[in-house]
């Protein structure tokens, strides 16, 4: 990266070098080792792993729960250490990436914040590479959903590509030339937590009025709740449903009501929709990427949410008429699509760590040692 960084800001024609840059990225994935790694997503419930080929291909997929957050970062690693080992009984591993739901550092390697587990600003991938003995990356999991759409999915071929993860909140990526934007501290694509609504619902983040108040399960879930809880005659439909126990009503229920045609259910997801629709034209506004790819479990309501957010978006996008419209398109790889984007990233790693391995391998015959000698005596000589 940090000659990347030094090319661009030596070099006038900026645009020539990141076109440069950006084939050379896309070429890596193509020279990197054609090898199965293991993909691991860590959720807030559930933890899934899975040995991917390098065709984007699951071979095996292991889940189990999430440890309590109440459990120390260690017992996660056990975790993690365990389901990779189980793996390793039946199949080559040759690096292992990890999708976690958390803010991860930009160098990949720190987890600076999870919600759902005990980590803050936890070394997780040295820790994980010295337990594991194969390379080890770490990323955002919003992260990894949009690399494995990106190269399996929904997005193949985008040089451009925003990811929006609808699940409890809003997750988010962005891809730019075949690389993650992940920003300098890494934690960019929080757009859940964009405010859109001044003195809106208040959000557990602190704030209130973000998007993810607005546009996500969660927020299909409470509307839902709200109604039935009022006895609203529209809301009958559902309360028969869940025989008057409003706790029932959950987002796949919803999803199933308005796919039979019942009508609050269908008004929800529309609304969902449309204020998906709204921040997906203020993200073009900012980020300009030619096509949006919208995934996470309320996703499954396909047209029902996405029909509703194409329309906000195109009534909602700065400049509409004057402008290409950028493409809004359901994710293709499912609850999948994070573990095996992380098993694709690391790929990368592995090929990486295998070069660096070469290079002190060439070091050392041009030195004319056989063995390798310790760090101390190649500084020394
Ligand atoms: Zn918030």
């Amino acid at each position: 990266m940090s000659t990347y960084r030094d090319r661009t800001h030596r070099n006038s024609t900026r645009a020539t070098v990141l076109r440069t840059v950006a084939t050379r990225e896309r070429r890596s994935h193509l020279s990197a080792p054609r090898v199965p790694t293991v993909g691991i997503d860590i959720g807030g419930t559930k933890v899934m792993a899975g040995v991917v080929d390098a065709e984007g291909n699951i071979l095996e997929k292991i889940r189990t729960e999430t440890p309590d957050k109440s459990k120390s970062p260690k017992v996660v690693e056990d975790t993690i250490t365990e389901l990779v080992l189980d793996l390793s009984d039946r199949h080559d591993v040759h690096a292992v990436g990890i999708g976690a739901a958390g803010w991860v550092d930009s160098d990949c390697s720190r987890v600076l914040f999870a919600p759902h587990l005990a980590w803050r600003d936890e070394p997780l991938r040295d820790a994980l590479t010295a337990r594991l003995a194969v390379p080890v990356m770490v990323d955002n999991d919003a992260n990894t959903a949009a690399w494995g759409e990106w190269r399996f999915g929904a997005g193949r071929g985008e040089e451009h590509l925003v990811m929006i993860t609808l699940g409890t909140g809003i997750g988010g990526a962005i891809l730019e030339d075949g690389q993650v934007k992940r920003g300098k501290y890494g934690v960019a694509g929080e757009f859940g937590h964009m405010q859109v609504v001044p003195g809106g619902h208040r959000c557990p983040c602190g704030n209130r009025g973000c998007w993810e108040q607005y546009s996500s399960g969660n927020a299909l879930v409470r509307e839902a709740r709200e109604l039935a809880a009022a006895e609203s005659p529209v809301a009958h439909g559902i309360i028969a449903r869940v025989g008057g126990h409003i706790p029932d009503i959950t987002g796949p229920l919803i999803t199933e009501l308005a796919r039979e045609g019942d009508a609050m259910c269908v008004e929800l997801l529309q609304e969902i929709g449309e204020w998906l629709g709204i921040g997906i034209a203020n993200l073009a506004a900012a980020l300009d990427p030619s096509c949006f790819v919208i995934g996470g479990g309320v996703s499954a309501a396909d047209e029902l949410l996405i029909g509703p957010a194409r329309e906000a978006f195109r009534r909602h996008l700065t400049g509409r008429g004057y402008r290409p419209e950028a493409r809004i398109v359901r994710a293709q790889l499912g609850p999948e699509a994070g573990m095996v984007g992380a098993a694709d990233l690391a790929r990368l790693v592995a090929r990486r760590f295998r070069r660096a391995n070469r290079r002190r391998v060439e070091r050392y015959e041009r030195i004319g040692v056989g063995l390798l000698p310790t760090r101390g005596w190649v500084s020394g000589r």
